[in-house]
């Protein structure tokens, strides 16, 4: 078992206290995402090394993704909350809690689909990424999501909306629209927090995730 899942699997068994895993030696740090990496497991594990940017100095865990490595459907949101860090996985949360809804109404088991962020470690005090973090972090989403080869992509908010698609354009002028990363269709999504903060706007979110079930389904003899 690798350390980061042995305390995952020691905090979810409740061991709240269990240790983080040890740094790796100091010729691993600075491990860059290998681009050649051949599967999610190798990719994870060059990504528990990495000090790339700055949120690697106060991180308890990479918070790298999980899911189905095959997945047809795959949601990137934006960074790890406290939560998150604290278990090494992305999503459990409040918004995690919301999003695993979402992901149930849709008619998937959360194991079926596979969920990621933008960056894989905290930033300080909940805020949004920065710039030079997401282009730290780029390498890891990338191959991914190359990986994966979803048929869809759900970005979740918008720092994750902004970095799929390459634009700026406000959440309201993005969501509801079809998008596209490197050729995968990609629809705009108000985040799951955003939503806990404006239930009004959980309508909206599910005539997006509507459009990506109609999606999925009209693509599902490809
Ligand atoms: N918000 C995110 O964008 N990602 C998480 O993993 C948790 C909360």
């Amino acid at each position: 078992m690798r350390p980061r899942d042995l305390h995952r699997y020691l905090n979810d068994v409740g061991w709240a206290d269990s240790p983080v895993p040890p740094e790796r030696p100091s010729g691993d740090r600075g491990t860059v995402a290998q681009p050649d990496a051949d599967s999610l497991d190798a990719l994870g594990d060059s990504a528990e090394g990495c000090t790339l940017c700055r949120l690697s100095e106060k991180r308890s865990s990479v918070v790298f993704g999980e899911g189905h490595p095959d997945a047809q459907l795959m949601f990137v949101g934006e960074a790890p909350g406290a939560e998150e860090d604290r278990t090494g996985r992305p999503f459990v949360g409040q918004a995690g809690k919301l999003l695993d809804a979402m992901i149930f109404a849709m008619g998937f088991e959360r194991s079926a689909v596979y969920i990621a962020n933008v960056v894989k470690c905290r930033p300080p005090g909940n805020r949004d990424p920065e710039e030079d973090e997401m282009t730290a972090c780029a390498a890891y989403l990338d191959r991914q999501i190359e990986l994966i080869k979803p048929r869809v992509l759900v970005a979740l908010g918008k720092p994750a909306s902004h970095r799929l698609t390459g634009t700026s354009k406000a959440m309201g002028a993005m969501r509801g629209r079809w998008a596209s990363y490197r050729g995968i269709p990609l629809m705009p999504v108000f985040h799951p927090a955003y939503l806990l903060r404006q239930p009004k706007l959980k309508r909206e979110a599910w005539a997006d995730l509507k459009l990506v079930m109609e999606r999925l389904a009209a693509t599902s003899n490809d």
